[in-house]
């Protein structure tokens, strides 16, 4: 051994200056040079290992099966044969193992076999191999999809894409590599993601973008995407890092929740959203802003009572208290709600319990009701107004059967009067029968005329009552000379008149027209006349005057008769009603209150002025408005 030493000492040198180590053994194992590499590896001196068994630089676990295959290797190797031993590993003075990569060189010296083993310490290799695996099974099995793309070759095609990728597109690897990205839009190219990209990428920055992709079966989805530019040492990009990310869900989601959003907005109906504990406004719509006059910003923090004026603290909490026992999901409060204006409006609060967060609060939805009041109001106002027709007619019914009962057993005494003096009449004429008594015939005919004439009127009356009853469409408006109808009523009324009384014919009626119901101011004027010529002593004036206006006709019947009570006078025109003055002439009461009740249908007016035993004034007005008979 010494003699190897000795005689290598120039090897010793040589063998120094290199990069490897060097360890040359014999055929019993023994170590007899080592250079000053080696023993850096290994951790000794020199001195420690000359002479030494290799075995001293093998692990535990290796060092039978590297004895038996060093034998074997003394055995069959032949000089000059290099044989390349990989990956074993080595042991150092400190017990640590490390990697290394050993080639053996069999040489002979002085007739003795030794093996020269050139040994490399590989620890660093091994160490950057492993992370270098462990990054690339990292990447291929990220969740996001990850292509590398080749910047120097032309369109940029991808070079590399991992598993996730592949998952993402549903692309095979063969079918990805080799091309460029924008395979992934389809027709969908005109996107302001893709532009940005497009920019980026032509700059050589970085960008992150949401773009629309295609999975190869064409369906769609969204793709969270950031590309990094890579640069060699001379700052030229070599390579584009894609990192792909599918957020279709998130998309999905957001657009969802911004629609919902959105919604929650736009409702017209208002609605807020209350800290539970102080009943704050948190958040409060557009429809709430619009219809209570405040802002968003104004109605943050607000408190909702400050919008309803009926409920304070107390009242409202109690108001709520089902919904905090969660003995109800919701409630429904009718009240009023206080703009910011001061003005007040019906509305209906819906409140129901919610949770934002792990913080308790309460949804109110406000809806305006005026309408819905109004339509009450209305239908309840109509339901009213229905139901007062209904009675009034039913009374008008009962009274309308009540007056025939009574007209019947007033008509049945009112006619035996006449009836009798028209019998006497016509008895006296028959007997009348020399030439000389034509007079008193003539006196007989005359009463029997006035008799009929009288229960005509009464008959009319009756009649009359009727057509009142049934309400306005029975008028019949039409242009008709004043002059006419005053004629015939004066002339009838002449056969009514008594002894002396004279009717003065009003003045410049000739040419008067007049649109009114023709029938009503002939039925008017009767009653009025009749009345003043019954109620009137004899040698009496009945003064009949008229004035005519544009839209009004005054006609007044003035007598000098006995007058009205006036105690009498606020029932004058209640029907059945007669003067107390009056119970000993005929009548039935019925006259001036169905000239009233036809005179207001048409409306016009009735009106006296009365003095006992000095006289009375009627003053008819009628509407004779020319536009109403066009
Ligand atoms: P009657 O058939 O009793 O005349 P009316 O309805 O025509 O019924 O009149 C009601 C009452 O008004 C009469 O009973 C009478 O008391 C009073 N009256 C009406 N016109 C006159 C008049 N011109 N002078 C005095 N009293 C009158």
């Amino acid at each position: 051994m010494r003699k190897f030493e000795k005689d290598s000492s120039v090897f010793r040198l040589l063998s120094d200056a290199i990069s490897e180590g060097i360890i040359v053994v014999n055929r019993e194992h023994e170590i007899v040079s080592i250079n000053g590499r080696a023993l850096k590896f290994f951790g000794y001196t020199r001195e420690e290992l000359i002479g030494q068994s290799l075995n001293i630089l093998i692990p535990n676990r290796f060092k039978k099966v590297h004895k038996e295959h060093t034998t074997k290797y003394f055995k069959s190797s032949k000089t000059g044969e290099m044989v390349e031993d990989r990956c074993l590993f080595g042991q150092r003075k400190s017990g640590e193992e490390f990697p290394l990569k050993v080639d053996l060189h069999p040489f002979e010296l002085y007739e003795r076999n030794y093996v020269l083993a050139l040994v490399r310490d590989i620890s660093q290799e091994v160490e950057f191999q492993q992370s270098f695996n462990l990054q690339t099974e990292a990447i291929d099995s990220a969740h996001n999809g990850i292509v590398i793309t080749d910047a120097l070759l032309p369109d940029n095609p991808i070079i590399y894409a991992n598993r996730a990728f592949e998952k993402i597109t549903g692309y095979s690897r063969s079918e990805i590599l080799n091309r460029n990205c924008r395979f992934l839009q389809n027709q969908d190219r005109n996107q302001e993601g893709v532009q940005v990209m497009r920019n980026a990428i032509k700059k050589g920055e970085s960008c992150q973008v949401e773009v629309r992709n295609y999975r190869k079966d064409g369906t769609l989805f969204w793709n969270e995407v950031s590309i990094n530019p890579i640069k060699n040492e001379d700052g030229i990009i070599t390579h584009f890092i894609g990192i792909q990310n599918d957020i279709t869900l998130r998309v999905n989601i957001e657009q969802e929740v911004n629609y919902l959003v959105r919604i929650f907005n736009e409702s017209l109906n208002e609605i807020y959203v209350l800290e539970a504990d102080n009943l704050k406004i948190s958040h409060a719509n557009f429809g709430a802003c619009i219809n209570s006059g405040y802002t968003l910003e104004e109605l943050r923090g607000k408190s909702l009572l400050a919008l309803l004026p009926q409920y304070n603290k107390a009242k409202f909490h109690k108001a709520l208290e089902p919904i905090f026992r969660r003995s109800r999901e919701k409630i429904i409060l009718e009240t009023l709600l206080k703009r910011k204006d001061g003005s007040e409006y019906p509305v209906e609060v819906h409140l129901q319990s919610s949770k934002k967060g792990d913080n308790r609060v309460i949804i109110c939805i406000i809806l305006d009701i005026t309408e819905k009041r109004n339509y009450m109001d209305r239908l309840e106002a109509t339901v009213e107004e229905r139901t007062r027709q209904l009675q009034e007619a039913l009374s008008r019914e009962i009274e309308l059967n009540e007056l025939k009962t009574k007209f019947l057993s007033m008509v049945s005494h009112e006619f035996k009067t006449p009836l009798s003096a028209i019998l006497t009449s016509a008895t006296l004429v028959g007997k009348y029968q020399e030439t000389e008594s034509q007079e008193k015939r003539n006196r007989h005919l005359k009463t029997i005329k006035r008799e009929v004439k009288h229960l005509n009127n009464i008959l009319n009356d009756f009649l009359s009552i009727e057509r009142f009853e049934k309400g306005k469409e029975l008028y019949n408006l039409t242009k008709f000379s004043l002059s006419k109808v005053i004629n015939e009523v004066v002339y009838n009324a002449n056969m009514m008149l008594k002894s002396g009384q004279r009717i003065n014919y009003p003045k410049d009626v000739d040419d008067l027209t007049v649109c009114q119901d023709e029938k009503i101011v002939s039925l008017a004027l009767t009653n009025l006349l009749y009345n003043s010529i019954k109620y009137s002593p004899e040698d009496t004036l009945i003064d009949i005057q008229v004035t005519a206006g544009d839209d009004m006709l005054v006609i007044k019947v003035i007598d000098e008769g006995i007058g009205i009570p006036e105690k009498d006078q606020r029932f004058i025109f209640e029907r059945y009603f007669r003067a107390e003055n009056v119970l000993l002439t005929q009548g039935t009461g019925i006259g001036l209150n169905i000239v009233k009740s036809h005179v207001d249908n048409l409306g016009g007016s009735i009106s006296f002025s009365s003095r006992e035993n000095e006289g009375t004034t009627f003053t008819l007005v009628f509407p004779i408005d020319d536009k109403a008979c066009a």
